[in-house]
């Protein structure tokens, strides 16, 4: 029986971030100043929750964290994940994909692949190295990360997406370099607008770059047209006039999209988290400590899964902040 909310969403898709720290300090999303606050766990436990989750439904498994690639044993897992592809009931093939920063990438993208990887996204957002290294806060990053993402092509990890959070005061002009970029090294560029997710807490509508904004900038480099999607994507997609170069835009905040959201989450200490905006979680590890069956886990998950929230309130007067913030959920 597949997993559905009592919304009737079903639920097919799994994010498990593997890890809360981070190499990068991007100022949409830290501080600068915190570090991990809940740890990771072996990765045979998370192994054992995909495990159980595929059997239940779920087609896609997304690693994040933190940052993935900071864990040793990643190519491992992957292999091990790669191995439930026999397990899912439907016969669906699960698709296995990373979000990572790319600092780390140019090495490991073969091994990725090798060991069972679909693919990867990017996230970047400066095509300039100067900006780059303000966004994130630490030097000479840039470099590093192209070579990741060329490196992640050449590994045929496809489609390579790279996804860039637009904040306003920091690369807003970067709009137009990108779908250079995206005509240039032939990825998809994703925009995403910024959600109050931060450390900092500094969110506000003023700072959130819109879907309707990002296009009529984009427009003013080349017209789009607009590539019909299915409804679970969370990205609208476009392409330039002439074929050359996709782009996508991700706006929870402007059009959001939780009606067909089909996401759950397992953050690095094993807790469950029904929506990015959650105000708790579920622990799901703490099942495993005290020994529940598989049969005991499945039932726990449906509970769970069945008061996913319906929605988000971002810019209504009654949102409550997220009890954990973007780095410590994985998104
Ligand atoms: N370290 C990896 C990376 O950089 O992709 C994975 C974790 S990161 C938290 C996952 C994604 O969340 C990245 O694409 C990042 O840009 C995005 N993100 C972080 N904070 C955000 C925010 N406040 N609003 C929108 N997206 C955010």
């Amino acid at each position: 029986m597949l997993l559905r909310d009592k919304f009737g969403r079903a639920i097919t898709d799994l994010r498990i971030s593997i890890t809360d720290r981070c190499n990068y300090k991007c100022v949409y999303c830290r501080t600068g100043n915190e570090g991990a606050l809940y740890g990771d766990l072996p990765f045979t436990d998370y192994l054992r929750m995909a495990r159980v989750l595929v059997g239940m439904g779920i087609t896609k498994v997304r690693l994040t964290g933190g940052e993935p690639l900071l864990r040793n044993g990643v190519v491992e897992f992957v292999r091990e994940l790669a191995k439930l592809r026999t397990a899912n009931q439907n016969g669906d093939v699960l698709d296995i994909a990373l979000t990572t920063n790319g600092h780390l990438l140019a090495d490991l993208a073969q091994p990725l692949k090798d060991a069972g990887l679909t693919r990867v996204t990017v996230s970047m957002d400066a095509v300039d190295p100067d900006r780059f290294a303000r966004i994130t806060r630490v030097p000479n990053g840039y470099d590093h990360v192209l070579t990741g993402v060329r490196a992640a092509r050449r590994a045929g990890l496809w489609p390579l997406k790279v996804n860039c959070v637009l904040m306003r005061g920091f690369n807003e002009d970067q709009i137009i370099p990108f779908g250079m970029f995206a005509r240039e090294e032939g990825v998809t560029v994703r925009f995403i607008e910024f959600m109050p997710l931060e450390e900092g807490r500094t969110w506000a509508p003023s700072t959130v770059v819109t879907l309707d904004e990002i296009l009529a900038r984009m427009a003013e480099y080349r017209p789009l047209v607009e590539i019909p999607h299915a409804r679970s994507e969370t990205a609208r997609r476009y392409r330039f006039d002439d074929g050359v170069g996709e782009i996508g835009i991700i706006a929870p905040v402007s059009h959001p999209f939780c009606g067909h959201c089909s996401r759950i989450r397992i953050t690095s200490d094993g807790k469950i988290r029904t929506c990015l905006f959650s105000v708790w979680d579920h622990d799901l590890h703490a099942q495993m400590r005290r020994g529940a069956s598989d049969e005991e886990l499945e039932e726990f998950i449906r509970g769970v899964v069945a008061k996913k929230e319906e929605r988000h309130h971002i810019g209504e007067p009654d949102f409550v902040p997220a009890s954990r913030t973007m780095v410590h959920i994985g998104g």
